[in-house]
């Protein structure tokens, strides 16, 4: 299948292909981690199928780095180039590194997120809609553990967030929406009423 396309790291070592169908919508974000993980003002991300992803060159030289409880940095142990981002929490899907790619995935950014994180010296200069964190989201709690909470948002559709020390008093079967206050360090949960 024709399908598949490359990428590849600086030195060479790793080289990858990927379904270009199982890569999901391609945004940039400007949050602290993804500056400081790939030095650079933003990181080219999408989403991807993991089924849709396999390492051709260089796997034994690959090094990860557990950067949250739920996210592994996987990049090239020679030259540094950070690939993909492993979700522990979700492994049938993994971030992609887009900038990466070698081929055309077919798809273009469409989203600046973390906009509010970025410092004042660097500039967005497009016209693509900017979200100051990412997107609100509203849903049912189906788990909680002690800095975490399941959040069901849709049918079948789970989000595992962090939330922000300070939350308490929420439970199991309260409707919350969850917004990124400040920074990446966790949502915050506000209860909200019955019906
Ligand atoms: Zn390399
Ligand atoms: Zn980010």
């Amino acid at each position: 299948m024709s399908d598949f396309i490359k990428g590849s790291c600086l030195c060479g070592s790793i080289v990858y292909e990927i379904r270009s169908s199982s890569i999901g919508v391609v945004t940039t974000c400007y949050c602290s981690l993804c500056r400081k993980s790939h030095g650079a003002e933003r990181r080219l991300r999408a989403s991807a199928r993991a089924d849709g992803f396999r390492w051709i060159s260089g796997e034994d030289d690959l090094r990860r780095y557990r950067y949250s409880p739920e996210r592994e940095k996987v990049f090239c142990g020679t030259c540094g180039t950070p690939l993909i981002n492993e979700y522990i929490d979700q492994p049938e899907l993994f971030g992609l590194a887009v900038a990466t790619l070698d081929d055309d995935p077919g798809k273009r950014n469409v989203l600046h997120l973390f906009a509010a994180s970025k410092p004042d010296w660097i500039e967005i200069r497009d016209d693509l809609s900017q979200v100051p964190t990412v997107p609100e989201m509203e849903g049912e709690i189906v788990r909680v553990d002690s800095s975490h909470v399941v959040l069901e948002v849709g049918p079948g559709q789970k989000h595992r967030i962090r939330i922000h020390p300070q939350t308490t008093n929420i439970c199991v079967g309260d409707r919350v929406r969850a917004s990124l206050a400040h920074g990446e360090r966790g949502f915050d949960l506000s209860v909200l009423p019955d019906g």
